[in-house]
């Protein structure tokens, strides 16, 4: 029974993928698992093949990778044998990510392919909040998730469209993590990873085995049991991920 939900995770980034996964069984958490590169494609429809109990499988360019990695065709023709799409964005720290940028270019023709698909978006937008929200509302998107949401300003916008925000090991030891948390309703939660981040705030702790931490956090944040904020990100999860 897997009652925990790490919404955004790396595998493939990882040395020994499989013990991330043996852990993750262990403590009953649902990894969903996205590339930052065509080349981890392959191997993270692996890992979705081999634990699907378990491991949901996203494919995308990260706004990091976008200067050096198209869309290929590769990646395009595994796309339907995926979950969703992700991780993508736009971040202005690794290259231009304005009007006519190659990362527009990229995150767009993802997005083109999401929405041909029907497929969930997992959508990165540190520092470019503004345009990726503007470039969303182009989309006809099945779900998105704004992935380790930081835009305070621009939240109300991402809630009356009825996105999906998640939450890491941030709220831990960030105030404005937490401020975002307490105005998030609870039908649009979710907990993440980012895994494998390590966070500096904790000691270098990174990884699935931190959500229980961050459910316990939100759980207080929230005033809510423990067991029923679980079960409310378990039921955000399903729905995010087209399950019900
Ligand atoms: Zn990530």
């Amino acid at each position: 029974m897997l009652d925990l939900v790490d919404v955004h995770i790396h595998l493939p980034d990882y040395p020994n993928p499989g013990e991330v996964v043996r852990a993750a069984r262990s403590t009953g958490t649902l990894l969903v698992s996205c590339t930052v590169k065509p080349a981890e494609a392959a191997a993270n429809l692996a890992l979705k093949q081999e634990n699907h109990d378990m491991v949901r499988c996203f494919l995308g360019v990260h706004p990091s990778e976008a200067r050096n990695e198209a869309l290929s065709s590769g990646m395009a023709e595994l796309a339907p044998l995926a979950d969703g799409i992700g991780e993508i964005g736009l971040d202005p720290k690794y290259s231009d990510a304005s009007r006519g940028s190659r990362q527009m270019e990229v995150f767009t023709d993802q997005l083109a392919l999401a929405e041909r698909l029907g497929k969930p978006v997992e959508v990165h937008s540190r520092g470019a909040e503004v345009s990726c929200l503007e470039v969303l509302s182009t989309f006809r998107l099945r779900a998105v998730l704004m992935h380790w949401f930081e835009g305070e300003e621009q939240l109300a916008d991402v809630l009356s469209r009825g996105y999906y925000v998640s939450l890491g090991p941030a709220v831990l030891y960030s105030k404005k993590a937490r401020r975002i948390a307490s105005r998030l309703p609870e039908g649009s939660l979710l907990t993440e990873s980012d895994g494998p981040v390590v966070y500096n705030a904790l000691r270098g702790a990174g990884g699935p085995g931190l959500i229980p931490s961050v459910l316990f956090r939100l759980s207080e944040e929230k005033h809510t049991a423990f067991e029923e904020m679980s079960r409310m990100v378990r039921a955000n999860a399903t729905r995010f991920l087209g399950g019900g």
